[in-house]
């Protein structure tokens, strides 16, 4: 039965449910504050990532997250402050980050990104975007000191177990794959299973699909108020609608959590901050790389290479602090020597907002306390890569059909305690 769906937030997620939903027959409604044409879904990497098989709750992240936490250039800062919530948050991450539970969510995480993929990759062959940068070269990992090389051969074994493409590289063999940029690194992990993107270029394709096919989107619309009764929502109002939707789609990415509170549900999440720097001329750059020790990331896009980092907790802000953009641009002339970020380039670089939950698990499905509204929200650093199975998945949650895999373990319900 085709019903009337508002989804709050265009983002990636917020746009692949609209994706999934319209092609069941329902009527879809997108709801977003903004243009559409900025923030976390159009600032990322830009890379799908099975290779991430281990979520940011993990064993020693709290550690260095206080040892980073005075240093306001580091790669992973927390921002001094006094506030409850992300006390709380930062509790439920710690009771996260261990050994056995980040085992349990290792194959899940493999799951759903091997799933989005794929579904990446059927968006281009159904050629209904048009044609979009998409392309199998992998991600290297790159690292300059044996400590970091042999972390990462430890994450790429448990990869090569789960049947991802993975190989080592010395460093001659990593200039052999990438011979037009001088890279300082003692070598790299080649995770051919992953697959790069460029945001700028996917999201206004599939908007204008979604457009071309009847989905409404309604632009610079902030949702207020949402009104529920007895568990199920009557109307979500915006600052010039009210709506009253069968179905409601809460995909408003790390501003998900205000939301939710409104309808008395809590849900953990705070933003992480991330910044990138465009580089629009030619730098050599073919293949995307993680700069291991400064966390930073390299991709090249369509028309520039964009470098991007840091993860912040400093609250719901898109404040620039102008130290960790330039910590990423000294990252990136550390690993590239040859190359020279300018003064203009670090100047327009552009910040967003990652919604993460305390397990680094996204919330996908319904919770018990409301019947008609879905979660589809807190994929941290994997936002991009899962957007497509998170549209997927819950356009089966509505339409009441077996879901591609178990959502159980993204319950907006789970206790983190
Ligand atoms: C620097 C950086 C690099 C990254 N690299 C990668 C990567 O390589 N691969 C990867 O998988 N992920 C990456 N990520 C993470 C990824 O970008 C995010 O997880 C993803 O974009 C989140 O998408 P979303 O749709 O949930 O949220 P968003 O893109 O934030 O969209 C949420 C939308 O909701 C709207 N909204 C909020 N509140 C309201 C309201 N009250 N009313 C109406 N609308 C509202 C907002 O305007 C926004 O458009 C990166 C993130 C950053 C910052």
């Amino acid at each position: 039965m085709s019903k009337n769906i508002v989804i709050i937030g265009g983002g990636i997620v917020g746009l692949s449910s609209a994706y999934f939903l319209h092609k069941s027959g329902h009527q879809v409604t997108i709801l977003d504050k903004a243009g559409i044409s900025a923030g976390a879904s159009f600032v990322n990497a830009g890379y799908i990532t099975p290779s991430h098989i281990i979520p940011l709750a993990s064993p020693g992240m709290i550690a260095k997250g206080l040892k980073w936490m005075f240093n306001s250039s580091s790669p992973f800062y927390m921002k001094p402050r006094w506030d409850p919530e992300f006390f709380k948050w930062a509790w439920y991450f710690h009771r996260s980050s261990t050994k056995d539970k980040v085992k349990k969510a290792i194959p899940v995480i493999k799951d759903i990104n091997i799933m989005s993929r794929e579904l990446f990759e059927a968006f281009r062959t159904s050629g209904e975007l048009g044609d979009f940068q998409l392309e199998d070269k992998g991600l290297l990992m790159l690292y300059q000191s044996r400590k970091f090389g042999d972390h990462e051969l430890e994450v790429a074994k448990k990869a090569r177990f789960l049947g991802l493409e993975v190989y080592d590289l010395d460093h001659a063999a990593l200039q052999k794959l990438e011979p037009h940029v001088k890279i300082d690194a003692l070598g790299a992990v080649h995770y051919l299973c992953d697959r790069h993107t460029t945001p700028t270029e996917f999201m206004p394709k599939l908007v204008a699909y979604l457009e071309s096919v009847g989905v409404k989107i309604k632009r610079h619309e902030t949702v207020q108020e949402i009104l529920a009764k007895q568990g199920s929502i009557q109307s979500v109002t915006t600052n010039s609608h009210i709506y009253t939707p069968d179905e409601v789609i809460l995909a408003a990415g790390s501003w998900s959590g205000i939301l939710a509170k409104k309808l008395g549900i809590k849900i953990p999440m705070q933003a992480g901050k991330g910044y990138r720097i465009n580089i629009p001329r030619p730098t050599g750059i073919t293949l995307p790389a993680i700069l291991m020790e400064t966390k930073v990331a390299c991709t090249p896009m369509n028309g520039f290479t964009r470098f991007s980092g840091t993860m912040e907790f400093s609250g719901i802000n898109t404040f620039i602090r102008k130290e960790r953009v330039e910590a990423i641009a000294q990252s990136a002339q550390r690993y590239y020597t040859e190359l020279e970020i300018t003064e203009e380039e670090k100047a327009a670089a552009k910040s967003g907002l990652r919604p993460v939950s305390p397990d680094g698990l996204p919330y996908i499905g319904k919770s018990n306390n409301c019947d008609n509204l879905t979660f589809a929200t807190g994929h941290a650093m994997m936002g991009w890569s899962l957007g497509p199975a998170t549209g997927k998945l819950v356009s089966e949650v509505i339409n009441g059909s077996p879901t591609s895999m178990d959502i159980g373990p993204f319950s907006p319900d789970r206790k983190f305690g």
